[in-house]
């Protein structure tokens, strides 16, 4: 039964035992043709008798067991890849082994772009199998000595070894991004991704794991921000920038909290009338001591942290109270414009039922507009569609915000019940007798109307402009020109500016 090595083995530990010595159990591994078998023998010696018992117990099972926790507790179960414990002992190690030999290592941290959104629209069904193309990919752009981890999410990372010189980081990074973003096909579904990917190196950067993976992280912000789909690399200056995002993050977090916006009107003037017939409201952060913050500077990071869920739904509030004041003075038919975030669409944290409660407690539903922009029409799901369908059936309308920027595809938005289209404020500011964009806008506003679509322009900053706008159609307009987004009393004081 026992081959010759493992019978010296037991010969040597039954000589031991009988010269008093002690022997712990050991394993004997038996390998079968597809399996193997683990057993424990432990020999016992009987108290006051020259007789020894020899327990052989098989406790394969268990060490099945053992080994299949081991790998849930190491493993990432979609990918298969070494999950964040494995990557952080395994980064430790690498570290003290490049300490000791002197040697280099650099850290990958990758995010791929947009993936929620990818999520959202097409279903986490998709997005896992789209995460397990990825962690395949990986997998084959490294060279043998680097070891790919999935932290969690869409987040991964890399610890490249053997680093004889900086272009093989460069050339691996480079790899890695161009596989991402070959077309991923799934099911029916042909998905574009891309990655960005932030670079951190041992020594150069920090000698301690737990800095070298902030730096990466930090560096892949970075990359984020310069447009996604590249590789930066840690520079001390990021270091700066990402406390000052902490620091904003936590203002912006207490400025939920405890209510530091106001929101701010701008006038959308008939252009057949003058008068004032909506207005869009746009919302501004007092912060106590850096004093008013414009949006631009915090619904990005409202965005990524989801904070932009409690801050929609207090814009909509504050909003729709405001209708039946500006009603008074401005006609029974004004409307509130709101803008909305594409996240807020897409993402299961509904507040869509919420929204049209909110609504229909302060005001007809017919009394407002949701701005949104055209990527979300373009990546619709059913259940977007669906949202928009509840939204037209309540009387709600919808405006294309910044169109022309985008895909500006009459198509789909034929499909929808689309009742305006905002014209970019790019276009509208450079206009001119004759020029390209006095016939892009015209254009426009001619295609819109066949539809049944009334046009606003927006950001007009000169009476000639204005003047333009007027001989080509168009039906509203919004800017400067008019008055700037101002809070509620300037905003009835308009009025005695706007009548007739
Ligand atoms: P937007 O929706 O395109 O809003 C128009 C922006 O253009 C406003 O900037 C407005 O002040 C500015 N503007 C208006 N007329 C003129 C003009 O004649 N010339 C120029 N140069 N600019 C003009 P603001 O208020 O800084 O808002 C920036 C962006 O922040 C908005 O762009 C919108 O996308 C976003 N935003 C503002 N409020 C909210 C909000 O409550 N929720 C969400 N999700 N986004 C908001
Ligand atoms: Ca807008
Ligand atoms: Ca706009």
């Amino acid at each position: 039964m026992f081959e010759l090595d493992v019978a010296n083995v037991f010969q040597t530990n039954i000589k031991k035992i009988i010269d008093g010595q002690e022997v712990l159990p050991w394993k004997y591994y038996r390998h079968n043709e597809d399996s193997t078998n683990t057993f424990e023998v432990r020999i016992v010696k009987i108290d006051h008798s020259d007789e020894l018992i020899i327990i052989i117990r098989d406790i394969s099972n268990r060490e099945r067991a053992e080994k299949l926790i081991w790998k849930q507790a190491n493993f990432d179960s979609l990918t298969s890849l070494p999950n964040r414990k494995m990557f952080l002992e395994t980064l430790d190690k690498e570290i003290i082994k490049k300490t000791d030999n002197q040697q280099k290592l650099a850290l990958l941290f990758i995010d791929l772009d947009h993936f929620k959104e990818v999520n959202d629209t097409l279903g986490h069904h998709v997005g896992d199998m789209l995460l397990k193309e990825v962690a395949q990919r990986l997998s084959h752009c490294i060279r043998q000595s680097d070891i790919v981890a999935r932290l969690g999410g869409d987040e991964f990372t890399i610890i490249m070894n053997d680093i004889s010189s900086p272009h093989v980081i460069d050339d691996t990074t480079q790899r890695i991004i161009d596989k991402i973003s070959e077309p991923i096909l799934i099911g029916e579904n042909t998905c574009y991704i891309s990655p960005s990917i932030g670079i951190a190196l041992y020594p150069e950067d920090f000698i301690d794991a737990k800095d070298l993976i902030k730096a990466a992280d930090q560096a892949m912000f970075s990359a984020k921000k310069a447009g996604r789909n590249r590789y930066h690399y840690y520079q001390s200056i990021m270091q700066e920038s990402a406390i000052k995002r902490m620091t904003l993050l936590t203002d912006l977090r207490r400025a939920v909290e405890i209510d530091e916006f106001k929101l701010f009107y701008q006038p959308i003037i008939d252009m057949k009338t003058g008068e004032i017939k909506k207005a869009e409201a746009l919302i501004r952060w007092f912060h106590p001591t850096q004093g008013l913050i414009p949006p631009d500077q915090f619904i990005g990071l409202a965005e990524e942290t989801g904070l932009i869920f409690p801050m929609g739904s207090w814009v909509v509030k504050e909003a729709s109270e405001k209708i039946k004041l500006f009603s008074s003075h401005f006609g029974e038919d004004f409307q509130m414009s709101i803008n909305i975030s594409p996240l807020q669409f897409m993402t299961s944290h509904n507040n869509n039922n919420e929204w049209i409660k909110t609504i229909e407690k302060f005001a007809q539903a017919d009394a407002i507009i949701l701005e949104i922009t055209e990527n979300l029409l373009m990546n619709a799901t059913r259940e977007i569609r669906n949202k928009f369908q509840l939204f037209a059936d309540k009387g709600v309308a919808i405006a294309i915000d910044d169109f022309g920027t985008g895909y500006s595809s009459l198509a789909y938005i034929k499909e929808y019940d689309v009742d305006f289209l905002k014209i970019d404020q790019s276009f509208v500011n450079s206009l001119l007798p004759q020029s390209d964009d006095y016939i892009l806008c015209e254009a426009i506003v001619v295609m819109a109307h066949k539809l049944g679509i009334q046009v606003v322009a927006e950001g007009v900053e000169a009476e000639e402009q204005c003047e333009l706008l007027k001989l080509m159609g168009c039906d509203f307009a919004q800017g400067y020109y008019f008055s700037r987004p101002c809070d509620d009393e300037a905003f009835i004081n308009l009025q005695k500016q706007f009548s007739i």
